[in-house]
């Protein structure tokens, strides 16, 4: 209907923002917009999520602290389940596809703690 799906725009360029990418580098975490065309701009460290958590439908952490990806991932998959309705059949089978991976991962490190 409205054709364009509100995506944030990004502070830097003014782009819709497609998503949102931390990267690791040298122990500091930083935080890219991906933009369509593979155009990416740089937001900032992490930590100055006032400016990011405005974006994005769930709040970006820090994910070196443990705690805290727990609370990221909890977010993340809430929003997952809230927008459902927005994605498509492949985003779904992506996502379904991811989670499954990422469950036997879980599943075998807890294997692994348990057995010893
Ligand atoms: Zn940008």
């Amino acid at each position: 209907m409205g054709g364009e799906e509100r995506k944030p725009s990004c502070p830097r360029c003014g782009l819709p923002i497609e998503r949102l990418v931390s990267k690791k580098v040298f122990g500091r975490v930083y935080i890219y917009a991906y933009h369509r065309g593979g155009r990416q701009c740089y937001l900032g460290p992490e930590g100055e999520y006032v400016l990011v958590s405005k974006l994005q439908p769930f709040t970006l952490y820090p994910i070196h602290d443990a705690d805290r990806l727990v609370d990221y991932a909890f977010g993340f998959l809430e929003s997952i389940t809230h927008e459902s309705q927005k994605l498509t059949k492949e985003q779904i089978k992506q996502v379904i596809e991811y989670l499954r991976e990422t469950l036997e991962k879980l599943e075998e490190e807890l294997k692994r703690r348990e057995g010893g």
